[in-house]
């Protein structure tokens, strides 16, 4: 299985945002949108950075201001990225070991899409189900709802 699987079940539609932008408006966008995460893109859509609801609770943690803060101030810049022919398991392993959920995906440089380690689950869990039934059907057991 790979990760244009889960795209293609889930679109292609990433919620983006820009370096300027305060913490505040990231949490409205965050709440509204129900994500975790925002990818921060530069003026030509060049990826710069991610910033998740953890980066954002760091900060009211601080005591400090979400109106006065800014993306670019708490962004993580070093992103680990995925390809659509990238197989979900390898995905898996580098969000358990880098200890992060999303992982935007990149196809020449573009911005294609975004998996959360609740997309891997729920495409490992479809997989599993999947198989059971096809594993019933082959040795004429009944199949589970
Ligand atoms: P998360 O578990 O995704 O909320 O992220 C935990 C921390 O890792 C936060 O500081 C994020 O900015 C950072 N992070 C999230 N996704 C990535 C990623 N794909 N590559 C690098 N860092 C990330």
């Amino acid at each position: 299985m790979k990760i244009k699987d889960i795209l293609q079940d889930k679109g292609n539609k990433v919620i983006t945002t820009v370096p300027e932008t305060t913490l505040w408006e990231t949490l409205t966008e965050i709440i509204e949108n129900k994500v975790g995460s925002l990818v921060v893109l530069g003026e030509s859509d060049q990826l710069l950075g991610i910033i998740t609801e953890r980066d954002v609770m760091r900060v009211i943690y601080q005591e400090r201001d979400l109106k006065n803060e800014t993306v670019g101030d708490h962004m993580t810049t070093e992103v680990s990225t995925g390809r659509p022919d990238d197989t979900i398991e390898s995905v898996m392993d580098k969000m358990t070991q880098g200890r992060y959920r999303h992982v935007p995906v990149l196809e020449n440089n573009e911005l294609v899409g975004l998996v959360s380690i609740g997309d891997t689950v729920k495409a490992q869990l479809d997989y599993a189900r999947d198989q059971v039934v096809l594993l019933r059907e082959y040795i004429g057991g009944p199949v589970p709802n």
